[in-house]
């Protein structure tokens, strides 16, 4: 099985994420996780990357695009994996389509959650208030949004017209969310 999730930022994407992968036995790769891994070890990717993130924009496409496809071609990733905040951008979709050319792999479904965007938003100042992460300030949880909207959410009409959206009311509370993931994969991939 080869899925994305999909989602605003908030949207649940990890959480959900994870859930998928042990249903399905295919690991989770999320690149917002590398990143932050990174930084947490101050690697020199880490150096690199860590103002971005702090303020919410997207890391270069042909830094993201390289460690995606170095993990694709790790050992635990030949049967299936789930991809959790790659692709953001045209750039990445198209890097994404030249990896499954050349492995002659593909997509079964891009699961893409749905939360309404001020929810979204209520969601993370309560989150980084509690974490303590002052830097989550309204202001940078606003251009977080402003540029899914802006790079990313056009890309659930590309996959949609591919025929592979798989759209779940994100809304939920957690288990009622995975509860609608799961039918909506099984019945999307049902052969
Ligand atoms: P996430 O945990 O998926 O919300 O990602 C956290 C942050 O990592 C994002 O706000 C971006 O700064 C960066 N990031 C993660 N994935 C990508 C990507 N595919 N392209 C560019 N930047 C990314």
């Amino acid at each position: 099985m080869r899925l994305l999730i999909m989602g605003a930022p908030g949207a649940g994407k990890g959480t959900q994420a994870e859930r998928i992968a042990e249903r399905y036995g295919i690991p989770a790769i999320s690149t917002g996780d590398i990143f932050r891994d990174n930084i947490a070890r101050q690697t020199p990717l880490g150096r690199e990357v860590q103002a971005i993130l702090a303020a919410g924009d997207y890391v270069p496409d042909v830094v993201t695009e390289a460690i995606v496809e170095n993990r694709l071609h790790q050992d635990d990733c030949r049967d299936g994996w789930l991809l959790d905040g790659f692709p953001r951008t045209p750039h990445q979709v198209g890097a994404l389509d030249n990896h499954l050319r050349d492995s002659g792999e593909r997509i079964d479904g891009v699961v893409s959650l749905v939360v309404d965007e001020e929810k979204l938003v209520h969601r993370l100042l309560g989150r980084a208030q509690e974490e303590g992460r002052s830097d989550d300030n309204e202001l940078i949880i606003r251009n977080r949004m402003r540029v899914y909207a802006q790079e990313t959410a056009p890309l659930l009409a590309t996959y949609r017209s591919r025929g592979l959206l798989i759209e779940v009311d994100g809304s939920g509370e957690i288990d009622e969310v995975t509860e609608g993931v799961f039918a909506a994969i099984d019945d999307a991939t049902r052969a």
